[in-house]
C-alpha cells in the first residue's frame, strides 16, 4: 500500500454509525475508506445491546429456576456463572460475525489504524497518509469514569469489563440507575449478586414520566436496594468499595461506573480538521445536518450524544455520509426524516419512552389515557400487576403525542405506540385496531380508552359552554 492514499470520504470508526455511512457512499458511486483502530465488531455486539440482552435473559432462565426450586439446591449441572458465561459467548459469536461482515463489505476499504488529523484534509492513521475531501468521524463513545472512582482501581468496572469477566462478583455497588445501570441491577440481582444502585435522580431509567418513575423505583425495589434523589459517595474499602447515598451506605466488592457515556473525541485531533467550537469551547456538530462547523467533517452515532442507540447510529450513519456527499456533489444533501424517539430499557417490565417526553409536554392541551396492570388479565396471569401504560394524547383532535409505560412485554406495545405515533394515528383512530384477548396490547386499548373518555368530556364541555 502507498503511503499516502487518496479517497473520496474517509469514515473513521466501523461501529453501527460508521458502516452505514460507508455503505451509504459506496452505493452513490464513490470511493471511501473504513478506518479502525479495533477490535471490530461493534459496540452494540461486543459491549452494548447484545451482551446486555443475553446476560438479562441469562438472569431471566436463573430466576424461573430459582423460583421453582425455592430453598433447594440447584443441579450441579446449573449455576449462575454458567449461565452468565453462555450468554457471553453467545456475545463473541454476534461480535464475531459482525466483524467478518464489516471485512467483508470494506475488502480492501478497510484500514486498521488510530486515525488523527492533520490537516483539513488529511489523517495520520498509524503513520500512514490519508487525503479525503470529507470525512465522517463515527468513533463512538466510552463510559465515563470520574476520578472518585478511578481511586477505587481494579474494584471498579465499566460495562466494557463487566463483560470480560467470566465469573460474577459476590455483591455491586452500581453507581447510575439509568437505562444501563438498571438493565445491569436487574440482571446481576436475578443472577444471585448482591445489588445495591443508586443514583442522584429520583426516578430510575432516566425516565421523565413521574407516575412511570415512581411505579418503575417501586416494583424494582422488590428484587434489590435503589437509592435514589440524593449524591451518591464511592469509598475504597479493604473488601471492596463502600458506596453511600444520603445516610445509607453499603460495603460491595465492587462498583459498575453506570454514569453514562462520552464521545471518543480524544486523540483524534478536530483542531487541525479547521472545526471551530462552540461557546463552551466543544466541538458540537449541527443536529440536522451533522456537520462541524468550519469543516468538511460530519459526526455521526455516539459521538455525537444526542441520540445514543444504535438504529439512531444506522440512521445517523447515512445522514452524515449524504452531508459528505452534498460536498463533493455540490448539491444539497437529501437528509432523511429522523424517526420517532423511541426508548426500551429491557427490565421485564420493560421502562419505555414514546414520541415526547413528559417534560415537553404542554400539560394545558394534552390528555394523559391510563391503564394499570392490575386491570388487564393477562399481565395478572404473568404477574406484572404493577404494570402502567401512560398516553399522552393532544386536546382536540387527540393526535397521539407519545407514551411513557412499564410493562411486562413493554418493548412490543413501545414498537406499536411509535409506529402510531409517527403515522399521526389519534387516540380514536387507534382504538378502530383489532386487540385480541388475553393480551397485554389490550393495556393499551384502556389507556386510549381513557384519554378518548376525557377528549369526549372536553367536547361535551364545550357543547355546554356554547
Ligand atoms: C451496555 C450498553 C447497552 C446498550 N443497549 C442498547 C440497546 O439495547 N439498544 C440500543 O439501541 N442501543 C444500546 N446501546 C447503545 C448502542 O450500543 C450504541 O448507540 C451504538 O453501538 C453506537 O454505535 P457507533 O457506531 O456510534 O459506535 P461504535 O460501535 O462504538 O463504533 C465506533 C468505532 O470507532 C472506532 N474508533 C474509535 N476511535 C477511533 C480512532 N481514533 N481511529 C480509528 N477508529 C476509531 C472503534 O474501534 C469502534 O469500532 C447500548 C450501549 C451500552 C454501552
Amino acid at each position: 500500500m502507498p503511503d499516502t492514499l487518496h479517497t473520496d470520504i474517509a469514515v473513521i470508526g466501523a461501529g453501527t454509525a460508521g458502516t452505514s455511512a460507508f455503505h451509504e457512499i459506496r452505493r452513490a458511486g464513490h470511493s471511501a475508506l473504513l478506518i479502525d483502530h479495533g477490535p471490530l465488531g461493534t459496540t452494540c455486539a461486543r459491549a452494548g445491546c447484545m451482551p446486555s440482552k443475553a446476560v438479562l435473559h441469562a438472569a431471566h432462565r436463573w430466576s424461573v429456576l430459582r423460583d421453582f426450586l425455592g430453598r433447594q439446591p440447584a443441579p450441579s449441572s446449573a449455576s449462575a456463572d454458567a449461565l452468565w458465561r453462555e450468554a457471553l459467548a453467545l456475545r463473541d459469536t454476534l461480535a464475531d460475525g459482525a466483524a467478518k461482515r464489516t471485512r467483508e463489505a470494506a475488502g480492501d476499504a478497510l484500514l486498521l489504524g488510530s486515525a488523527r488529523f492533520v490537516a483539513p484534509d488529511a489523517l495520520d492513521v498509524d503513520g500512514r497518509r490519508v487525503r479525503a475531501r470529507a470525512f465522517v468521524v463515527a468513533t463512538g463513545s466510552r463510559p465515563v469514569v470520574p476520578p472518585f472512582l478511578r481511586e477505587l482501581g481494579a474494584a471498579v468496572l465499566t460495562t466494557d469489563s463487566l463483560f470480560q469477566r467470566d465469573r460474577l462478583p459476590r455483591s455491586v455497588g452500581i453507581v447510575g440507575a439509568g437505562a444501563v445501570g438498571l438493565e445491569m441491577a436487574v440482571a446481576l440481582s436475578r443472577l444471585g449478586v448482591r445489588v445495591v444502585a443508586a443514583d442522584r435522580k429520583d426516578a430510575p431509567a432516566g425516565i421523565a414520566d413521574p407516575a412511570i418513575g415512581q411505579r418503575a423505583a417501586q416494583r424494582f425495589r422488590e428484587e434489590f436496594t435503589l437509592w435514589l434523589g440524593q449524591p451518591v459517595q464511592v469509598e475504597a474499602d479493604p473488601s471492596g468499595a463502600a458506596i453511600r447515598c444520603g445516610a445509607d451506605s453499603e460495603l460491595v466488592e465492587v462498583v459498575l461506573a453506570a454514569l453514562g457515556r462520552e464521545p471518543n473525541v480524544h486523540g483524534l485531533d478536530l483542531a487541525a480538521s479547521g472545526a471551530t467550537t462552540d461557546a463552551q469551547g466543544r466541538f458540537a456538530a449541527d443536529p440536522a445536518t451533522l456537520r462541524l462547523p468550519g469543516s468538511s467533517l460530519f459526526l455521526a452515532g455516539d459521538v455525537h450524544p444526542d441520540r445514543p442507540l444504535m438504529h439512531e447510529a444506522a440512521d445517523e450513519g447515512v445522514i452524515a455520509a449524504r452531508g459528505a456527499l452534498s460536498l463533493l456533489d455540490g448539491q444539497p444533501a437529501r437528509v432523511p426524516a429522523r424517526r420517532t424517539p423511541l426508548g426500551i430499557v429491557f427490565t421485564d417490565p420493560d421502562i419505555c419512552n414514546v414520541g415526547m417526553s413528559f417534560d415537553r409536554l404542554d400539560p394545558e392541551s394534552t390528555v394523559i389515557g391510563t391503564a394499570e396492570g392490575s386491570g388487564n388479565g393477562r399481565s395478572r396471569i404473568l404477574h406484572a400487576e404493577s404494570s402502567l401504560v401512560r398516553v399522552y394524547a393532544r386536546r382536540g383532535d387527540g393526535l397521539l403525542l407519545g407514551a411513557a409505560l412499564m410493562a411486562v412485554h413493554g418493548e412490543h406495545l413501545a414498537h406499536l405506540l411509535a409506529w402510531a405515533v409517527q403515522r399521526g394515528e389519534t387516540a380514536r383512530s387507534l382504538l378502530e385496531m383489532p386487540y385480541y384477548h388475553p393480551v397485554v396490547e389490550e393495556m393499551l386499548q384502556s389507556a386510549l380508552k381513557d384519554a378518548a373518555r376525557q377528549l369526549d368530556t372536553d367536547t361535551d364541555t364545550a357543547r355546554g359552554n356554547r
